[in-house]
């Protein structure tokens, strides 16, 4: 295969049927998207973003991309801002990894650091405040834009339901950071068949399930505030998935699948495992792995105590 630019290489992921043993004899089929370029689902959102504000008129060959971002759509932003060779000031809390911060660096982008206890809203509130700041920008604000869900929705669900063919979903199960990746699934699952249910995991310190907000191991899913893609979608049931058990699927993977999956996936995959004990014998349960734990070696992923 010859291609003429990274971009051609978002998307299209491949579909593992884990082989490993699923309660009730069901199957637990994950999205691949570290197998992105830039080593995550967030490339794909990365690319809508911007071709979204370069279709709608907000940006054109001279506008400064602002975002507030935990890191992955940061490095997806910044690729696709670089193909159209637009400037990328990206505003990330100093918590998140510190390779995910080199990537976006060596991607072009600028980093501004926000306090970690601040969490994602003092990022939100910085990026609004440099884009007051600096003519000609534009922030595509992930956390509020229709094109968020509106990715997945055009982009992976349909691929999931090409790759199943005829074989339909019982359970679909995915993080929520944004929540646009479990919305935009979600709702084009459920128009192709309303008897798939619906999970959304968090981990312990995310509200969805009532709990007190604290800090997590677990990175890139949980929310500080209910995502407002949610009001246009059915969740059956939030699973919250302690990061013990999360990090304990990361390192079965690694030492049985030869699967490098960051600690979201782990999680995704804890709660799938508690799906198939729900669910009638034989059941089909989706979930997608975001990236890979290459991108927090530095956070000791592999070590049961960090
Ligand atoms: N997992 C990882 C590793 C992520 O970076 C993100 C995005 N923050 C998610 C899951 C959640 O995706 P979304 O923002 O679409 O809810």
């Amino acid at each position: 295969m010859i291609i003429q630019s990274v971009s051609q290489l978002i998307g299209n992921t491949p579909l593992i049927e884990l082989p490993i043993d699923v309660p009730n004899n069901s199957h637990i089929y994950a999205k691949l998207e570290m197998f992105n370029p830039g080593g995550s689902i967030k490339d794909r959102l990365g690319q809508y973003l911007i071709q979204d504000g370069i279709d709608k008129g907000k940006i054109n060959d001279q506008t400064t991309i602002i975002e507030p971002t935990a890191g992955n759509t940061g490095i997806g932003v910044a690729l696709a801002a670089q193909q159209h060779h637009l400037p990328t000031i990206l505003v990330v809390p100093e918590k998140f990894s510190y390779e995910k911060q080199t990537l976006m660096r060596a991607l072009g982008a600028k980093i501004v650091n926000t306090p970690s206890e601040g969490g994602i809203k003092e990022a939100i509130k910085k990026a609004r405040e440099i884009e007051s700041e600096t003519p000609n920008s534009y922030v595509p604000m992930q956390f509020e834009n229709p094109a968020n869900p509106a990715t997945y929705y055009h982009t992976l669900a349909p691929e999931l339901i090409a790759d199943l063919g005829d074989q339909g979903i019982d359970a679909f199960v995915a993080g929520a950071g944004s929540g646009g990746t479990f919305a935009g699934i979600a709702k084009y699952l459920k128009e192709q068949n309303p008897k798939t249910k619906s999970i959304v995991v968090e981990p312990e310190g995310s509200i969805l399930n009532g709990g007190p907000a604290h800090s997590h191991r677990t990175e890139g899913i949980g929310v500080e505030f209910i995502p407002p893609f949610f009001q246009e979608v059915t969740i059956d049931e939030t699973l919250t998935i302690s990061d013990a058990d999360a990090f304990e699927q990361v390192r079965q993977m690694a030492a049985t699948q030869g699967l490098f999956i960051g600690s979201s996936s782990g999680a995704a995959l804890a709660a799938s495992l508690k799906v198939a004990k729900e669910l009638p014998a034989n059941s089909t349960i989706v979930t997608v792995f975001p990236d890979s734990s290459e991108r927090y070696m530095s956070e000791h992923i592999y070590e049961k105590e960090a």
